[in-house]
């Protein structure tokens, strides 16, 4: 009897330290980007020195001021432990899509100003309004514009395209990096799941970004799908009922 509690309590033991590593990859990942973001603003306001750049010099005080914002919401979110719960609260409140997608956008800019990259938006329409978490939502926008730059070898070039048709509203950002290999399309939405390229993975992550994407979207009954070529980049399509 003590044997089978001896090997019970080492399974036990197993799955927390599964559980600790997870967490800790999920906050880890969570807070690289904005430390990036500020460490760019600050490198660049050190160059920048002259008096034309004025406007371009509040704009990055405001970014970095905004990530650091987000940075102390995190640190909050962890003290209150609600980044570890397993059922996470999700406050359902209407939201307009294209202001949180202009936020976010926003908040790359330093990083597409730094990499040199081409970057479009294309908006066709208005009110894009839908029920969902401010929040979280951001995460999958945020998750997204992330890995088209980070996967990003070669050719720069991002485009976002916000659209409306028939009830439903369609985000898109779509880059033409290093595309996804067909046989990893649907893989890639699940935990821990890396496309195994050598010289992609000096680009450093976990494989938690989009299986964070899918998990929110699903929440939101939105609906998220692929297309990807090796070599030419890939477009992801996000869809949501309008409200
Ligand atoms: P991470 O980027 O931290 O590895 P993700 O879950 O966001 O985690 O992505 C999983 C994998 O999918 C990445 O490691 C990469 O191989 C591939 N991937 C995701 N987005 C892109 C993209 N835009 N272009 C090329 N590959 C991508």
């Amino acid at each position: 009897w003590s044997m089978l509690a001896m090997y019970r309590n080492m399974l036990k033991q197993q799955r927390l330290n599964l559980l600790k590593n997870d967490i800790i990859s999920n906050i880890t990942h969570e807070l690289k980007t904005p430390v990036a973001t500020v460490a760019i603003v600050l490198e660049s306001l050190e160059n920048f020195g002259s008096q034309q750049k004025e406007d371009l010099r509040k704009e990055y005080i405001q970014i970095a001021k905004n990530e650091l914002k987000r940075l102390t919401k995190m640190a909050e979110n962890i003290l209150t432990s609600s980044l570890l719960e397993k059922d996470q609260k999700v406050s359902f409140k209407s939201l307009e899509l294209d202001v949180l997608l202009e936020e976010k956008i926003q908040s790359f800019k330093p990083i597409l100003d730094h990499q040199n990259f081409e970057f479009q938006y294309l908006k066709e329409g208005s009110d894009f309004s839908i029920k969902g978490d401010w929040e979280k939502l951001g995460l999958v926008i945020f998750n997204l514009l992330d890995n088209a730059v980070k996967y990003s070898k070669g050719e720069k070039n991002i485009k976002v395209k916000l659209n409306q048709s028939g009830g439903k509203i369609n985000l898109q950002i779509q880059d033409k990096g290093i595309g996804i290999p067909e046989a990893y399309q649907k893989e890639i939405f699940e935990k821990f799941i890396r496309v195994p390229q050598e010289d992609v993975h000096d680009v450093k992550g976990y494989g938690l970004g989009l299986a964070q994407v899918r998990e929110i979207l699903q929440l939101h009954k939105g609906k998220i799908s692929l297309e990807s070529k090796e070599g030419q980049g890939s477009v992801f399509t996000i869809q949501f009922q309008k409200l």
